[in-house]
């Protein structure tokens, strides 16, 4: 990709006033637009991560077992009136026809897929079965903030899965932690699994999987000694406190919630009369777990977990290309033909994702505080002076020194460093 071509490139200055550096920076580098507030375009350099996000989680639910499945988001009001939430989840977005009917735009689904599930499970046979999608999700937040870290429209995973009994509800719960801190792993990111507020209708904690950063929203009483980890909004523990897991001392810490687990019991399985015959023939409740990972606010909280005073570090799993190449403009032709017989090199022999920095009416300097905004985790450099000495400059945006690699060697590494 040139990057004098790419629509959407970076600005000097942005619309908004952005405070938070995600907003920040995906703002600047061209990666999203903001369209009102809570409300993103994702430009063609934001949708490379997402989607590089969407596919990690992706291949994990299948690892787990999952199916994917895409589900409308525009509900039905009676839907969201049998479990009651059309009146008690305020941001609840709800839409009239011009015929008078109404409807709700999908905040989650289980007003949907409760029902579905109905339609096709009868037998234990047919049980358990894992559903998941991403998907589009629409919220009436109050108030939108933190770039896409929270939106009023936003991209989420969500997965069901139905059980013929708690116990293996209980089994398979353990199973997509697992799942969701290997989401983690390989997006580069730790993570605090962290105990909290089951919901309006159980004593039961759900699970939230919290990225630690000082811009995070939520408080979390944490143990610096072993893996205890809850809310604030629902721990009975403090600051200083004895940790009721190992006894050693507790602390606060601030996460980006990326994602969220429930057991959810029978729950919405009674509301929609969702039962399966048992081996015995005998009628019986179908067992609920529901799994959330938020995907725009995973690319928000990676940028506020990696970034520094010149802009993004995007883990190379998630990055939106491998390589910027940066050409530093010069009356030789030779530098731009040496440019790209590296490119076409890369791209078409070894199928490396490379943006160009092909500009003409930019200079060195820009052209290189611009890669440090982007933040693709490898720069080369190609000028007079590197072709000088028959060698590119390569230099990671993660580290500080430059090293000079022979031409003849650079391509070699990248594809050695790319499939590492
Ligand atoms: P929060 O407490 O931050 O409002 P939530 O607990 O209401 O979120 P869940 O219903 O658990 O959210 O949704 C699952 C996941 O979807 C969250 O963990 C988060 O990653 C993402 N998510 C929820 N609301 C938003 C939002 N407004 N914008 C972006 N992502 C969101
Ligand atoms: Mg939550």
């Amino acid at each position: 990709m040139r990057y004098s071509k790419l629509f959407g490139k970076s600005r000097k200055s942005i619309p908004t006033d952005a405070e938070s550096a995600n907003a920040k920076y995906l703002l600047k580098g061209g990666f999203v637009e903001q369209l009102s507030a809570g409300i993103y375009t994702w430009l063609p350099l934001g949708l490379r991560v997402l989607r590089k996000v969407e596919n990690i989680v992706r291949q994990e639910m299948e690892n787990l077992g999952a199916q994917e499945l895409l589900m409308p988001a525009l509900h039905p009001k009676e839907n969201w009136e049998k479990t009651g939430r059309w009146k008690t989840m305020d941001v609840l977005f709800k839409v009239k026809s011009q015929t008078g009917k109404e409807y709700a735009l999908g905040a989650t689904h289980e007003e949907v897929i409760t029902p579905l599930v109905a339609r096709f499970v009868q037998s234990y046979k047919d049980l358990p079965v894992h559903l998941y999608q991403i998907q589009t999700k629409y919220r009436d937040e109050l108030r939108a903030k933190s770039g896409v870290l929270r939106g009023r429209e936003f991209g989420m995973k969500d997965l069901y899965s139905f059980h013929r009994n708690h116990e293996e509800l209980q089994a398979f719960y353990p199973e997509a932690i697992r799942a969701y801190n290997e989401i983690m792993n390989r997006m580069g990111m730790e993570i605090r699994v962290t105990e909290a507020s089951g919901g309006p209708f159980t004593e039961k904690y759900s699970h939230e999987f919290h990225i630690l950063t000082p811009a995070g929203e939520d408080a979390l009483v944490i143990c610096g000694s072993c893996d205890f980890a809850q809310n604030k909004e629902i721990s009975k523990f403090k600051k200083g406190g004895e940790c009721p897991k190992c006894g050693k001392t507790l602390s606060e810490a601030k996460g980006i919630e990326v994602g969220n687990i429930f057991d959810l019991g029978t729950k919405f399985a009674d509301t929609f009369e969702l039962s399966f015959t048992d081996e015995e023939g005998k009628k019986q409740k179908v067992w609920m777990g529901c799994y959330g990972f938020g995907t725009t606010r995973m690319v928000g909280a990676v940028v506020e977990a990696s970034h520094d005073e010149r802009g993004i570090v995007w883990p190379k799993s998630i990055a939106p290309f491998d390589v910027q190449v940066v050409e530093v403009k010069s009356k030789k032709p030779e530098v731009r033909a040496a440019a790209e017989d590296l490119i076409r090199d890369l791209e078409q022999h070894h199928g490396v994702d490379v943006l160009y920095d092909d500009r003409d009416d930019a200079s060195a300097g820009e052209k290189f505080a611009d890669a440090d905004l982007i933040g693709i985790p490898l720069r080369l450099v190609v000028s007079e002076k590197t072709l000088a000495k028959d060698s590119v400059e390569w230099k990671f945006r993660a580290q500080k020194e430059a090293t000079l690699f022979p031409s003849k060697e650079v391509v070699g590494k990248v594809v050695e460093w790319v499939n590492a």
